[in-house]
């Protein structure tokens, strides 16, 4: 697992805890949050190219709210 700061999140639409992007495997990322189980989808990729457009994608759900929260069952 791989953290990387360099971007720009709001705070936790949960929480208002701290988000950050996580990489996982080398092939997908999301944003989580610091303080609760709040995530976004995961968001593959294959290429460098592809990868800055997944950390972007993932940041942009984050930042409108658009989170999954795993312990409310839904
Ligand atoms: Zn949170």
């Amino acid at each position: 697992m791989e953290i990387n700061p360099n971007f720009v999140l709001e705070e936790c639409p949960i929480c208002r805890g701290n988000g950050f992007v996580v990489h996982e495997g080398g092939w997908n990322v999301q944003v989580e949050c610091s303080d609760c189980s709040a995530h976004t989808v995961y968001v593959e990729y294959e290429t460098e190219e592809e990868k800055r457009e997944a950390e972007q994608q993932v940041v942009c759900l984050w930042n409108l709210g658009k989170v999954i929260k795993s312990d409310v069952g839904e």
